[in-house]
């Protein structure tokens, strides 16, 4: 590899990279270049533990871990140019801005959340992605009497789980008929939707929100699409997010098509251009079987951070890992291993009314395992994705 690595996106993937270069036994020159005013530190829990609880950190190292590592932590810099040609970032730091040199490139800068249009001044209203995110969102709950969550995607039910826990009556917008239907499909969405019925949410779904309700400034509630109005003065806007990545336009980076999820067009490696690798969120790497994917997913940041690492350490490791992912949910742990289609066949095993284990078959192989509340069971089956596996087989065991 070439040096100096500098790594852009001081978040998840950023650190665990040059972490992973440092414990690979890389000496050179390592910079960890990031936006934000803070240290690398973890968002999962930023729609959990931080609303309800009284974090106000989630940091993934300790301060000492820098300089003991010899990593060159610049914190609130933007990258706002990357020059593959001439090997060079201009970067912006209070606005002061400087060229940084590189040998080697690795593009880790996440998303950006969605904001709900003509939001941003409004008060009451939040978006969560960042801990200044998560932290002024709770501020603003210690007050809330009556709360709304636009979106029932992952981090939309999280924080309406999240409010429930604080006691706040809370109502969830979203426009499909069954939320998280995209993620696991209808069948496991509705099981996963019977939580939230159970804990008083009121969810609203095949509705969207036309606009918010404001007065003197701050959010009184929210118009959805069928004329009816939801009081609330507090509304988390829970949309997704998107890879932000004007920092790129002009540099030559190919950009992955949008129906494929969008993000840095990467091989199965990493590699965009010569010298230049993308991981985590704002990457899309193509999978074994050559199709463009991009996830947005904790576990799969951490496999990318160890493949890059590996493949600059010049000691390659292949892709084996089987997808996961979890959520936390009114006390339960969901999860899912591998990396099933919507419409995949759904095979309900075991179902508490609450806590369920279920799997997903195409073509009579299983294509993932889906569980709430069943850690165990679910981790014991992860070798059966590892290699093709009837599902007759499993359902017959
Ligand atoms: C609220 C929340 C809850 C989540 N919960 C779960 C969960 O329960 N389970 C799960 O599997 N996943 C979860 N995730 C997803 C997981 O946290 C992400 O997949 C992971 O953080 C992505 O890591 P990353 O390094 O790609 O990006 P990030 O962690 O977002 O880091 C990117 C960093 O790059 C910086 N950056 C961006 N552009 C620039 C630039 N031009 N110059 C310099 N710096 C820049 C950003 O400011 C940011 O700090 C959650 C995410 C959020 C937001």
């Amino acid at each position: 590899m070439n040096e100096p690595i500098v790594i852009v996106g001081a978040g998840l993937g950023g650190i665990r990279l040059a972490e992973n270069l440092r414990n690979g036994g890389y000496e050179g020159e390592l910079v960890l270049i990031g936006e934000e005013p803070h240290a690398p530190y973890d968002r999962p829990p930023l729609s959990k533990a931080v609303l309800t609880g009284d974090h106000t950190t989630t940091d993934l190292k300790r301060p000492e871990y820098y300089t003991d590592s010899r990593i060159d932590l610049r914190t609130g810099t933007r990258v706002t140019a990357v020059d593959p040609a001439s090997h060079t970032v201009t970067v912006d730091h209070d606005g002061v801005v400087d060229q940084v040199s590189y040998g080697t490139l690795v593009l880790a800068t996440g998303l950006v959340a969605r904001r709900f249009p003509g939001a941003d001044d409004v008060r009451g209203v939040h978006v969560i992605r960042t801990i200044d995110d998560a932290l002024a969102l709770r501020a603003d709950a210690a007050t809330a009497t009556k709360a709304a969550v636009v979106g029932a995607g992952f981090i939309g039910c999280e924080v309406a789980a999240s409010l429930r826990a604080l006691d706040i009556p809370v109502t969830v917008v979203e426009p499909a008929q069954t939320p998280l239907a995209v993620a696991v499909g209808a069948t496991i969405g509705e099981m996963i939707t019977r939580l939230h019925r159970e804990a008083d949410v009121d969810l609203r779904t095949g509705t969207g929100v036309d606009e918010l309700a404001v007065a003197d400034g701050a959010v009184t509630g929210i118009v959805l699409s069928d004329g009816t109005t939801i009081d609330a003065d507090l509304v988390v806007v829970g949309i997704g997010g998107y890879p932000d990545l004007g920092y790129l336009d002009g540099s030559g980076i190919p950009m992955a098509p949008r129906e494929s999820g969008g993000g840095i067009a990467c091989n199965g490696v990493g590699l965009a251009v010569d010298d230049v690798y993308a991981l985590g969120d704002a990457a899309n790497w193509t999978d074994v079987h050559g199709d463009h994917n991009r996830v947005e997913h904790w576990n799969h940041v951490v496999d990318q951070a160890a493949i890059v690492a590996a493949q600059l350490l010049g000691h390659p490791i292949a892709h084996q890992a089987v997808p996961y992912f979890w959520s936390d949910q009114y006390g339960l742990k969901i999860q899912m291993l591998g990396a099933p289609h919507s419409d995949d066949d759904v095979h309900v095993v075991d179902d508490d009314g609450r806590r369920f284990l279920a799997y997903y078959s195409r073509d009579g192989i299983l294509t993932g395992v889906v569980g709430a509340g069943r850690v165990g069971k679910l981790m014991k089956t992860r070798p059966h994705l590892l290699t093709p596996t009837p599902i007759a087989a499993l359902l017959d065991a």
